[in-house]
């Protein structure tokens, strides 16, 4: 799944072949192409300066590095709500529910997958097309992830592939997963900078649709499940610190002292629990 979105907004770069049509324009009137920045690909030769280069090539930057699980566990729906068992209702819900921030809708078997990138919802406006449904697009969205892993963004240029056609200047609101850091190479057609050559590396977002919290959703989850989807939800939960066993402080004994010394535990910070991020399996 990831492979094949990477696949998309890459596109351009595999297919070998931009597909931007060079545009010529006048040729009193072309400004001399600029290598404005380090690392962008530029022929070296004289040619350079007067041959107009319109082509686009983005290429991944940044991978995304999602929060890495430290413990696993199993939640059994057979034993529901059954005694002595810790799986309840009240949990498969909330488990459920983070599933749903944390999936996709796809043509995959059981109709959705894992995402692989944070979720966030993206309003835009569009800058430039890049071709096959991508966009440079002026952006901005809410922090996403465990720990806002995913910074907000505001006013920011991003890059879309969205799954609709798109024209400058059109506005919306999309439901995007993070999908890391694209390098864009590209002569550019907005202000500030337009007509410059250079590399822009921005975040790239592509528009996907995520699972309904709805009890028909979790029903429709449940039975996936039953029907053999692999299904792992990775959330935050909370235990007690072990550095400290849960008290926020450490005792140490002072010589000629009656009282312990109360030193803060520099684990939890004082706070008694740390967080640590479990990966639930769920299985029928
Ligand atoms: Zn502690």
């Amino acid at each position: 799944m990831k492979m094949r979105l990477l696949l998309a907004l890459l596109g351009m770069t595999f297919a070998g072949l931009p597909t931007a049509t060079a545009q010529t324009t006048t040729a009193l009137g072309t400004k001399p192409v600029e290598t404005a920045t380090a690392g962008a690909a530029k022929p070296a030769d004289g040619k350079a300066a007067i041959v107009e280069d319109d082509s686009i090539v983005i290429t991944p930057f940044r991978s995304l590095t999602l929060p890495v699980a430290k413990t696993t566990k199993t939640f059994q729906l057979a034993k529901l709500n059954k005694p002595l068992a810790t799986e309840t209702t009240k949990d498969l819900q909330r488990l459920f529910s983070a599933y749903a921030l944390q999936s996709i809708v796809d043509g995959s078997p059981a109709g959705f997958s894992k995402a692989t990138g944070y979720i966030t919802t993206v309003n835009y406006s569009i800058l430039q097309d890049l071709g096959d449904n991508r966009f440079m697009a002026k952006a901005a969205w809410p922090a996403a992830g465990p720990n806002d892993a995913l910074a907000a963004g505001v006013d920011a240029w991003a890059v879309l592939l969205l799954d609709h056609p798109a024209k400058v200047g059109d506005t919306g609101k999309i439901t995007g997963m993070h999908v890391g850091t694209a390098a864009v190479l590209l002569t550019v057609k907005f202000a500030p900078l337009d007509g410059k050559r250079l590399t822009l590396r921005r975040e790239a977002f592509v528009e996907c649709a995520t699972l309904e919290d709805s009890p028909a959703g979790l029903q429709k989850f449940i039975d996936s499940i039953n029907h053999g989807a692999d299904v792992s939800v990775t959330t935050n939960e909370l235990i007690p610190c072990k550095k400290c066993g849960g008290l926020g402080f450490i005792r140490q004994t002072v010589k000629g002292q009656l009282l312990d010394n109360r030193l803060p535990c520099t684990v939890c910070d004082g706070a008694k629990t740390v967080v640590l991020p479990t990966e639930t399996k769920i299985i029928p």
